[in-house]
């Protein structure tokens, strides 16, 4: 049986009947307290997201960086993406560099590109942290608006390990950082200075998101970047610095602004501390499903 709807054929899909008196999961939380899903293994069916996906006929940009030496990570990068990431679906990849001519050529499958953008290279490593929210911002604005609906903003050094899908896409995401998994907000890592724009206080904060890993709709990932960009600004007229650049911003933004969606840290893996935090949290099959790994 086939449903018609916009054109597009949807086809029947079997799967359990959801039952309101049995959770998804009971050892983790998958549903903050303004009603956005923290989006765990076991806690959906891509099968039914990819369906409902393809009515949109979206494409989905990955905006990426690589300056200086970081333009090594970009093969594997690629590679991984092609392998693992929103497959069967359309992705632009946004690839930000200073060395436009040494962007790897690697096979693509249909329906995927690589635009290269041409940027200047930055003095002090701590730039390019912040660069990355104004050059989001600009292109998102001027270009991406026009191209993709979505946008997912990753590190370069990591790879993709298992399948990362639209299951992710929310008109505002971002990801729990690993190191903070079960920390008390007050050991954060969040900007302290009350001189910052990025402050906030002992007693304010969700969770600690990681700057490697966030996205949204193209309106709404240019709002955030061009926030995060002019709290940046400000922060240099007042000869400061946040603790943690961009990602200090980034957390403060989206204490004000609430994420729609909330990635759990199966998206964002480092090897050396992923065995502590597996053991503490009793989540057997931690490992096997950590979706991204830090290089
Ligand atoms: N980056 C880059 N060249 C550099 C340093 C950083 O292109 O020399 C980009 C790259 O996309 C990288 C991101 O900025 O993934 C963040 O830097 P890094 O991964 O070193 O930060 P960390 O993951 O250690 O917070
Ligand atoms: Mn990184």
């Amino acid at each position: 049986k086939q449903y018609r709807l916009q054109d597009k054929s949807l086809s029947k899909l079997i799967y359990t009947q959801p039952s309101l008196l049995t959770p998804t999961r009971r050892d983790v939380l998958v549903l903050t307290s303004w009603l956005a899903p923290v989006v765990w293994e076991w806690t959906f069916n891509i099968d039914i997201l990819n369906e409902q996906f393809q009515l949109q006929n979206a494409t989905i940009g990955l905006t990426v960086f690589a300056l200086k030496n970081y333009k090594e990570y970009l093969e594997q990068f690629l590679r991984s993406a092609e392998t693992f990431f929103m497959v069967g679906h359309k992705v632009n990849y946004y690839i930000f560099t200073d060395q436009p001519h040494d962007v790897p050529q690697i096979p693509l499958h249909d329906g995927r590109k690589v635009v290269t953008l041409q940027m200047p290279s930055f003095e002090r490593p701590q730039d390019i942290s912040m660069q990355r929210m104004e050059f989001i911002s600009i292109y998102s604005k001027q270009r991406f608006h026009k191209e993709v609906a979505y946008l997912v903003c990753s590190d370069v050094d990591v790879t993709f390990q298992h399948k990362v899908g639209v299951e992710i896409l929310s008109p505002l995401f971002a990801t729990l950082h690993l190191h903070f998994f079960m920390a008390g907000r007050e050991t954060f890592h969040y900007e302290r200075r009350p001189k910052s724009q990025a402050y906030i206080p002992k007693d304010e904060g969700d969770f600690y998101y990681t700057g490697s890993l966030f996205g949204g709709s193209v309106a709404e990932i240019y709002r955030l970047t061009a926030a995060c960009h002019q709290m940046i600004i400000t922060d240099k007229i007042n000869n400061i610095e946040a603790l943690q650049l961009g990602e200090s911003h980034l957390n403060k933004y989206l204490l004000y602004h609430k994420p729609t969606k909330i990635l759990s840290s199966e998206y964002m893996f480092n090897k050396k501390i992923c065995f502590i935090i597996a053991s503490l949290a009793n989540l057997n099959n931690y490992k096997e499903h950590l979706r991204l790994r830090n290089l």
